[in-house]
């Protein structure tokens, strides 16, 4: 576990140095050679503004995470209505998967029951993995999100309700030896691809730790060649009146 803190604190540092190197190389530029360069200044500008927007997401990535860390032993017990949060995340997401040529489809039966959990979690959830699926598997051209009840089984025999969700692309897929490690902070398959779509390598981590917190379950499933299924459960409210 030491470890694992020490390497985090690497990664992190490490994740933020390099904009705040580029924004400190603009900046003396900027006073020097380029000071009477008005295109010039206008490109360095546009460059800065994107370094300083990915430490932003960093910063924004690295609290997130802390947060529900920090809140992970308590269970959240709001009501959830997932389907609406769903539909948030893809009229939000609409324009970037407009311009990726992505088609998001959604599916969710009228008779779902509302979930218990945090809403604002539960957003993030939805809001990174469609943006992954956006991301790493626009070549397949759509995505489809799928919302299901299930009754899984628990240890003294009964059952419980489970809002199960799956996103899924139909990208090039994550080669096998991967997969088992993708919920790592700061893991990636290709980094420079990650940060070139300004991915921070924390999306799937902060996914883990919420749906941990909801004592939910995850199931990431891909194929290279096919695409990539993430699978998402977590409590639903009982529905009727079986209890
Ligand atoms: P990032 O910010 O890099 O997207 P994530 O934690 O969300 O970080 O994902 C970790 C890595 O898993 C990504 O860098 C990418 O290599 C891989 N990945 C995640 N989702 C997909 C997907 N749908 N298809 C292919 N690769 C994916």
């Amino acid at each position: 576990a030491e470890q694992m803190r020490v390497d985090f604190i690497a990664n992190a540092s490490h994740e933020l140095k390099t904009p705040l190197a580029s924004l400190s190389g603009f900046i003396e530029t900027l006073r020097g050679p380029a000071k009477e360069d008005e295109a010039a200044r206008e490109d360095f500008l546009t460059i800065m503004e994107e370094q300083a927007a990915r430490m932003k997401r960093l910063i924004n990535d690295l609290l997130s995470l802390s947060r529900i860390e920090l809140n992970e032993h308590v269970v959240p017990a709001d009501i959830v209505d997932v389907d609406g949060v769903v539909k948030d995340v893809i009229d939000g997401i609409a324009p970037i998967a407009a311009q990726a040529g992505v088609a998001i489809n959604f599916q969710a039966p009228d008779d779902l029951p509302n979930a218990i959990g945090a809403r604002h979690e539960l957003f993030q959830v939805f809001q990174n993995l469609i943006d992954n699926a956006i991301k790493y598997g626009r070549a397949g051209k759509k995505a489809d999100v799928v919302l299901s009840l299930e009754q899984e089984p628990q240890d003294d025999g009964s059952t419980s309700p489970f809002i199960c969700a799956v996103v899924r692309d139909y990208g090039p897929g994550i080669a096998r030896e991967h997969v088992p490690r993708l919920t790592e902070r700061f893991y990636r398959v290709d980094p420079d691809m990650s940060r070139r779509e300004g991915g921070t390598g924390l999306g799937l981590a902060i996914v883990k730790h919420i749906i941990n917190r909801h004592r939910g379950e995850l199931e990431i499933e891909s194929r290279v060649g096919e695409g990539t299924s993430i699978m998402v459960k977590v409590p639903a409210v009982s529905g009727g009146d079986s209890d």
